[in-house]
């Protein structure tokens, strides 16, 4: 079936995953587009089974050929657990004893596993959490495999990728994704995706820029097709007119040159024009992202979201697994600090097999450190590995979702029979430890000034905290109007624990994604805020802004901003303000 003529400037909106301006020609990559279906006699139904395993080794075989390919580049080699996730799945029973019952009832590979795959795919869509429903990607790129291989299909298809090429595919495999060469490919767009899946993830590690969650803008490009991507705003425009083009060529050597410019602040201090020092620190989901993160000058980890390790598998990961991971991290870092927050699992973060249950208002549920005190022993192995891991640098442990002080102090006393255990097997941790917690409730916010008490330092989480102050869910599109940073109520409850932490003489930093943003700056540093962590991308960015205000500065507009009622006279201001003092950095070219 041919493809309608796409007009000159069609424009198509997705996710943009991962930023950047890709320009080229699209790339479509091998999709088999119908399934042969026919009916096979009784003596055939053996041969056809052979036929289906055969496809099954051979698929096997290509996974390890490219995971022993990939784990010839370090920066991948983290990556291995997808694959080794595809060799899981073609060993799962529900996939292949399925399709064995289906070719025994006369039905040819290829229709029988297009329906077990059609089967398993409807039960992937019923679940409900985002993360593992986005998993059937895995299942279907599995699938795609093996058609490929049941029809003679060469998977040759990513080495024909030519120079410039915008690669356009159904959904692109996390597999295929490791194998994309950097210098070829200038982006890619999919169909299908979402923020957090493993495409995207790796998108980002990978610094190619894409969009996903199309929908169906593979029944509409064509091979060799012109096309940009926005991997900043999602957008994707076929067929670009000379303006178009010459419009985004424009966009695409600001953002380069930005970018390039923003490396020579890596290793500028992070002080303000008075000298007054922020600690800007990185969050971190993966080891992969450390290099990067180093590279844009983050001066240790503010935030690692340590239930990543935890995500995939069926087991959690033991003491050995963690103290590993926690340790290589810690020594990558040294000699800056890595703030290792304990699992934060539930909520939107589902965990396989940690008896988690079905909960109708999961954020407010058993997440976090609820659930780690629920679980001891689990919380008791990871506070093992974390404190084995101090050991090797500078560490520290924070909670996650505290709202109370009964809630940590069972927390320390958990963490001091630990560390007994630790002392009488006479294995080294540090004994000095520092302790914080994040606050991301209201009634922490509240209590500020009784939990500072208790603690080494705060972590501001913002993204759950303005979700929990204003009543917004913070993944609900319907409601996004409302999830302002710059309310109010938000500003008042920052400055209360901002406040109780100097009072208290403790530091206090801020790891939500506010942190990130270069025009809140001024906000930030009126606050006091000791550290900011945030995506390592965003550190330059937010080091040029601060080096360019005084903390006088932030302090009076701040107190400016307290006087206002509503979230959006607050942005008006502050945007307005920051123009007439820093107009290179927030004229029209808003950074
Ligand atoms: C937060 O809530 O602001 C935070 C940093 O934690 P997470 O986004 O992992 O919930
Ligand atoms: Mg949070």
């Amino acid at each position: 079936m041919g493809k309608t003529e796409v007009q000159q400037d069609t424009y198509l909106v997705g996710l943009g995953v991962s930023p950047g301006i890709g320009i080229g020609r699209v790339c479509l990559l091998n999709r088999l587009s119908s399934i042969a279906e026919w009916t096979i006699d009784e003596d055939e139904i053996e041969i056809e089974i052979q036929r289906f395993r055969h496809a099954l080794t051979e698929a096997a075989s290509q996974l390890r050929e490219v995971k022993q390919n990939i784990s010839r580049q370090p920066h991948l080699r983290e990556h291995i657990y997808i694959l080794d996730t595809h060799l899981l799945i073609l060993e799962d029973e529900l996939l292949t004893e399925r399709t064995e019952v289906l070719i025994r009832q006369k039905i040819n590979a290829e229709s029988a596993l297009d329906q077990t795959l059609k089967q398993l795919r409807v039960m992937f869509e019923t679940i409900e959490d985002e993360y593992l429903r986005e998993r059937s990607s895995d299942l279907d790129a599995v699938g795609q495999r093996l058609q490929r291989i049941l029809a003679g299909v060469n998977d040759a298809t990513l080495e024909q990728i030519e120079e410039k090429s915008l690669v356009a595919a159904h959904d692109l495999s996390p597999a295929d994704t490791m194998q994309l060469d950097k210098n070829k490919v200038v982006g890619f767009l999919t169909d299908r995706g979402g923020k957090t899946s493993h495409t995207a993830i790796l998108a980002r590690s990978l610094g190619i820029p894409a969009v996903v969650g199309l929908e169906s803008a593979t029944v509409i490009v064509d091979n060799a097709m012109p096309a940009i991507i926005d991997g900043s705003t999602g957008v994707v425009i076929l067929n670009p007119s000379e303006e178009t083009f010459k419009e985004y060529l424009k966009r695409k050597l600001a953002f380069e040159y930005l970018e390039k410019e923003l490396t020579s602040y890596r290793d500028l201090p992070a002080e303000t024009s008075d000298h007054v020092e922020v600690a800007l620190r990185t969050n971190l989901e993966l080891l992969s992202e450390v290099p990067a993160a180093l590279n844009d000058g983050a001066v240790g980890i503010g935030l690692y979201r340590t239930e990543f390790l935890y995500m995939n598998r069926n087991e959690p990961p033991g003491e050995a697994e963690q103290f590993d991971t926690y340790s290589k991290i810690v020594q990558r870092l040294a000699p800056h600090p890595v703030t290792i927050r304990t699992l934060d699992a539930g909520g939107d973060k589902f965990i396989a097999d940690m008896s988690l249950e079905h909960e109708d208002n999961p954020a407010m549920g058993l997440r976090a450190v609820r659930f780690s005190l629920r679980e001891v022993d689990l919380f008791k192995t990871q506070l093992r590995a974390i404190l084995r891991a101090s050991a090797m640098g500078q560490v520290r442990i924070m909670f996650p979702m505290i709202s109370g002080v009964a809630e940590i102090r069972t927390c320390k006393r958990i963490l001091r029979s630990v560390k007994n255990e630790l002392e009488q097997e006479g294995i080294l941790f540090d004994p000095q430890i520092k302790v914080g917690i994040m606050i991301e409730t209201p009634s922490a916010v509240i209590i500020a000034s009784l939990l500072a008490k208790e603690v080494d330092f705060f972590s501001i989480g913002t993204n759950d905290l303005i979700q929990y102050c204003l009543a917004v869910d913070r993944g609900n599109e319907h409601v996004a109007y409302l999830y302002e940073p710059l309310h109010p109520a938000i500003l008042r409850a920052l400055k209360q624990v901002c406040d109780a932490a100097h009072e208290a003489d403790i530091e206090v930093g801020m790891c939500g994604e506010m942190a990130a943003e270069p025009l809140y700056v001024p906000v930030l540093l009126g606050l006091g805020l000791n550290e900011l962590s945030m995506n390592h991308a965003c550190i330059p960015r937010v080091k040029r802004v601060l080096r360019n205000l005084t903390r006088v500065e932030g302090v009076e507009l701040l107190n400016q901003l307290l006087q206002l009622s509503t979230g959006k006279e607050i942005a008006t201001y502050i945007e307005r303000e920051m123009r007439r003092r820093l107009p290179d950095l927030f004229g029209d070219f808003v950074i």
